[in-house]
């Protein structure tokens, strides 16, 4: 298959009816990659007709909980979903610190739930990752490959959060940048110039400068919608997805709101404010 983007989550933790936590699949002709697994992951997975063990791997951004809070469910559900007895431990990506402590300990309260199923269903498996940690640093490093597909990191800024990072996938058809929870910086050049695709986490500062003092702390490590209208058009992307959406829209009008603070930012590209599910295709555009 051409290289496909799905955003399988665009909501953040404040919970919606309509919005899983934050996700992305990328599929290649070679490969099924998952980046975060928020809240209703692995339904969203099983909307695009992916049972978790179809992944080849699993890639971290940060250790915020809306961006794992789905990880056990993607990895016990991938276990039990597994009739051949065979499954073996799933690749995990995950830049070192809090993220990778958490994917080393996050089955640890299921372990009396895997014993028993072990047991009652006589299999000779269990749920399990094989843990490739790296460091983050401000220089895109390659983090994965297999085949035509490259993945690389880059930290991003997402302080009192560290270390967070975005990942850049290359393939035969083009390349995808997902930056993850992140300020617009400097670091994101670095990630995403040239990209076909952008998957760009967004929130309006404008509405959030209206909240009551005290909730105001999430500007502080969040992308203002103005400034990556500003940043995606010097850099050049053709297509700019938004997720994370922050306010979340909720009408015409709300979605109208992130088109229009990104075109006043100069952005003259294609661009989607996501909804779950929307997915967006590369074909050869590097030939
Ligand atoms: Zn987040
Ligand atoms: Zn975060």
């Amino acid at each position: 298959m051409p290289t496909t983007v799905t955003i399988t989550g665009t909501g953040c933790p404040i919970p919606s009816a309509h919005r899983s936590g934050p996700g992305v699949l990328v599929q290649t002709n070679d490969v099924a990659l998952q980046f975060d697994a928020g809240r209703g992951t692995t339904q969203r997975l099983a909307s695009c007709e992916l049972w978790p063990t179809d992944l080849d791997a699993f890639f971290a951004t940060h250790h915020h909980s809306d961006h794992l809070v789905g990880f056990a469910d993607l990895l016990l559900t991938r276990w039990v979903m597994d009739r051949t007895d065979s499954i073996s431990d799933l690749p995990v990506i995950v830049p070192e610190g809090p993220a990778e402590k958490f994917v080393n300990h996050v089955l640890d309260a299921w372990l009396d739930d895997i014993a028993v199923r072990k047991s009652h269903s006589k299999r000779s498996t269990e749920p399990g990752t094989e843990i490739f940690p790296f460091a983050a640093t401000n220089n895109l490093e390659e983090v994965w490959s297999r085949g035509d597909t490259k993945v690389s990191a880059c930290r991003v800024r997402h302080e009192p959060v560290f270390p967070a990072v975005g990942y850049r996938i290359e393939s035969s058809d083009g390349v995808v940048a997902i930056t993850g929870d992140t300020l617009v910086c400097d670091e994101v050049i670095t990630l995403a110039t040239g990209a076909d695709v952008l998957v760009y986490e967004a929130m309006r500062f404008e509405e959030i400068q209206t909240l009551p003092e005290k909730r105001q702390f999430i500007l502080d490590y969040h992308a203002d919608t103005r400034l990556i209208g500003t940043q995606v058009q010097e850099i050049g992307i053709k297509t700019l997805i938004l997720t994370h959406l922050i306010p979340e829209p909720c009408s015409q009008e709300d979605e109208q709101a992130f088109i229009d603070d990104i075109r006043e930012g100069g952005f003259t590209g294609e661009l989607i404010v996501a909804n779950d599910l929307d997915s967006v295709t590369l074909e050869n555009n590097l030939t």
